[in-house]
């Protein structure tokens, strides 16, 4: 019997470990579970820590489509879908004014520092529940949340409402901001970023723009894409130091807020948006591709370091996971004999015009087109969803179309379980009333290299690895990108965000001392 109690009384002391000071979520934006398998043996920094002394789920499944930067985001906070959050896409075609709408769009506030544009990214008002940050505030108000980010629209989504900070970078001027409706101005720590990376951007852009510059010698000149306004969104070059920017600011924030300082658990969101842009701009299996997830890699090295010296060792805990996947390049997949191509949804869209006007009289049906569908009129909407089959039939005949979903079908469940993914990022008002399923490796767009945004396992599937506090070590095979935010939590020690419906990854968390909140998954 004492034999015993000495037994337990070692197991229990054995499997306590201290609730974590701070949370990390690292997104490296557009991440496919294969880009990241075939890449991992390269790690040597924060990714090879992860890999070599954390939890591991080889295909973190995102239940849903579309397979968007924003509504990624969305999910990994949340814990829940975009017919739940409420964020489709990045930018949607608004039901009653036919108009285009960023998720993040809000215009009773501005980007900090500059003129209002037409369209911008400044506030999280879309977004319909609460984020992991926000169940931190609600369990204490001491809990301190930032984000920082290369988009806009991933920092808003990562920060939440109640966030401290949400800071990201505007290529155009180009500098590190945030809007009015989280400060009257930029976070101090912020500032000596700010102006560190001027000098070095004038430098490097001057550097590459002379014959043999950037990172490949072969592309020296930005290669913007048509109709872009960055044109150098996807110089190789400028990712890993937009990378650095961000580890610099992340490692100030935890300076300058505090984080992490005292017993109640912050929260520190980084995405690592140059990864996306340059998947959009070389494709994932590119040297540029790999080039910059190894810059990533050696960040997140830099983070973990930091906090280690910061916060000490054991006393945070970490996630790294991606928004979404991507597809192969298509002309590569044609070069293998695999059906592959891009879809034209301006095309499709007069094509479905055409029809409605034979049908039903000429008229003004579509509104317009956004990946990945075709919003009707206000006023056609009705009429045009009654003559869905005839659609149908015309969509099919295009090339790489595989289905046309009307709305109504969709969300009713009509359709069958093959489509149960993209009834998940479905919400009336905001998706396209006409869902375009694209054919496997065909996608949505002409201007880039290669994209997402579909319902195949490449943009639906990507890695979940989680460090530090609490966490046991090994490698598991499937989770989903709802469990993130409540597995989190449960880290934390925190209620889950009210509207997730993910469960708790138990196979990771080691025995803690603090109460278990609710973990189970509702239907
Ligand atoms: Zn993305």
């Amino acid at each position: 019997m004492t034999r015993f109690l000495v037994a337990l009384a070692l197991l229990l002391a054995s499997t306590t470990v201290a609730r974590p000071k701070l949370g990390v979520i690292i997104v490296v934006d557009q991440l496919s579970a294969d880009a990241f398998e075939a890449r991992a043996a390269k790690t040597t920094g924060g990714i090879r820590r992860m890999i070599d002394q954390g939890a591991r789920f080889r295909d973190l499944r995102f239940e849903i489509a579309p397979t968007i930067t924003s509504a990624g985001h969305a999910t990994i906070v949340t814990g829940t879908y975009a017919a739940s959050h409420g964020i489709v896409s990045n930018e949607w075609i608004d039901w009653q004014s036919g108009k285009g709408v960023l998720s993040t769009e809000d215009h009773a506030y501005q980007t900090l520092d500059r003129p209002p544009a037409k369209q911008d990214g400044t506030a999280p008002t879309h977004l319909r529940v609460p984020t992991l940050g926000d169940a931190l505030k609600v369990s204490d108000a001491r809990a301190k949340v930032v984000a920082i980010s290369g988009k806009d629209r991933s920092g808003i989504l990562l920060a939440g409402r109640s966030a401290d900070a949400a800071v990201w970078f505007d290529s155009e001027r180009p500098i590190f901001t945030s809007s009015t409706f989280y400060a009257p101005k930029v976070p101090a720590f912020v500032e000596p970023t700010n102006q560190a990376l001027g000098a070095a951007l004038l430098k490097k852009l001057f550097t590459w723009g002379l014959p043999g510059g950037g990172t490949t010698g072969a592309n020296p000149i930005p290669r913007g894409r048509q109709g872009d306004s960055e044109p150098d969104a996807e110089q190789p070059a400028l990712q890993p130091l937009l990378d650095a920017w961000q580890i610099d600011l992340a490692l100030a924030a935890v300076k300058s807020l505090q984080l992490g300082a005292d017993e109640v658990p912050d929260l520190l969101a980084v995405s690592f948006s140059g990864h996306d842009r340059i998947g959009h701009g070389f494709g994932p299996d590119s040297p540029e591709g790999v080039a910059e997830f190894l810059a990533v890699d050696k960040e997140v090295g830099r983070l973990f370091d930091g906090l280690d010296q910061q916060l000490g060792k054991g006393s945070w805990v970490a996630v790294l996971t991606s928004d979404h996947g991507v597809a192969p390049v298509p002309e590569t997949m044609l070069a293998r004999r695999i059906d592959a191509g891009r879809i034209d949804l301006k095309k499709l869209r007069e094509a479905l015009e055409d029809e409605a006007d034979a049908r039903l009289g000429p008229g003004d049906w579509f509104a317009g087109n956004k990946t990945p569908g075709i919003t009707a009129t206000a006023q056609g909407r009705e009429k045009v969803l009654a003559i869905a089959d005839a659609l149908r039939a015309v969509a099919i005949r295009q090339p790489g179309v595989l289905d046309l979903l009307p709305g109504p079908q969709l969300q009713a469940g009509a359709l069958g379980s093959s489509v149960e993914v993209w009834r998940r990022g479905y919400v009336p008002g905001r998706s396209p009333d006409f869902t375009v399923v694209s054919k496997p490796y065909w996608i949505y767009t002409k201007k880039d290299v290669t994209g997402h945004a579909s319902q195949w396992l490449y943009d639906r599937s990507v890695p979940a690895l989680f460090l530090g506090a609490g966490v046991t070590k090994g490698v598991h095979e499937q989770a989903e990108a709802i469990d993130i935010a409540p597995t989190l939590a449960r880290l934390l020690e925190v209620p889950p965000p009210a509207g997730a419906q993910g469960k708790v990854l138990r196979e990771i968390v080691a025995a803690a001392s603090g109460a278990v909140p609710p973990s189970g998954r509702t239907p």
